[in-house]
């Protein structure tokens, strides 16, 4: 944790922007709640969960007062109730579909459920998101929806790219979430860049890293 937030001072100081200007979400997918806790402990306020069963088994036993929860795997239809009820963010709404259903059960005594738009900036087919050029549309509609906040923009580049690709990617998904931001004034996020390249995501206008082996050490399976 402490190597994670000295590279991001860094990467902040090298970029010319204030270090508040960027989370860190530690991505704590597969890993038991003691590493969350203990990165709680080092003053870690943001976590991020792949799938809902995960998520919600780790909130249940966790006593940890504010704290943030980000989901940020594949939503499917039957998993929308358990995240609407219980995360503070939803990065990966692709579809009107499921932003209806997490408006739909998100209980109206919570404050509405914080989105993003997952946008696939790679164009990579095995990748979830929808195009930057749909993205005024399916963002005019979340809009409509009551109980739930749209605040940016978040992406996931394709495997293997290079220093150059990337810097491509990153800088078209901040070009957007700027002109988004200028219609909808609170999307002001734009998640983009994990561990083999935040710094770079962060010197690209990323104001949230989610950020996994890095911080936690390397998951033993392939996920
Ligand atoms: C696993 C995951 C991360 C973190 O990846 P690391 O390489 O461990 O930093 C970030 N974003 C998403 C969507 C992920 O699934």
């Amino acid at each position: 944790m402490h190597s994670v937030e000295q590279r991001v001072q860094q990467a902040c100081r090298k970029a010319d922007r204030a270090r508040d200007s960027v989370k860190i979400i530690a991505v704590s997918k597969t890993m038991p709640l003691n590493a969350i806790e203990e990165a709680y402990a080092a003053g870690q306020r943001h976590f991020a969960e792949n799938y809902a069963q995960e998520a919600l088994a780790k909130q249940s036993s966790a006593q940890l007062e504010q704290l943030d929860w980000h989901f940020i795997g594949p939503l499917q239809s039957n998993k929308c109730k358990p995240v609407a009820q219980t995360m503070d963010w939803v990065q990966t709404v692709d579809r009107i579909k499921i932003a209806q259903r997490l408006s739909t059960y998100r209980p109206q005594e919570m404050a509405p459920l914080k989105v993003l738009i997952q946008v696939n900036i790679s164009q990579d087919s095995a990748k979830a998101g929808v195009s930057l050029a749909a993205v005024p549309s399916l963002a005019a509609e979340i809009q409509r929806l009551p109980n739930l906040q749209l605040r940016g923009l978040m992406a996931i580049t394709a495997n293997g790219l290079s220093n150059d690709l990337l810097r491509a990617d990153f800088t078209a998904l901040k070009a957007c979430q700027t002109t988004l931001e200028s219609d909808y004034p609170e999307c002001t996020e734009c998640s983009m860049g994990m561990s083999s390249d935040y710094e770079l995501a962060i010197d690209c206008g990323a104001t949230m890293v989610r950020v996994g082996r890095d911080i936690f050490g390397a998951r033993n399976t392939h996920l």
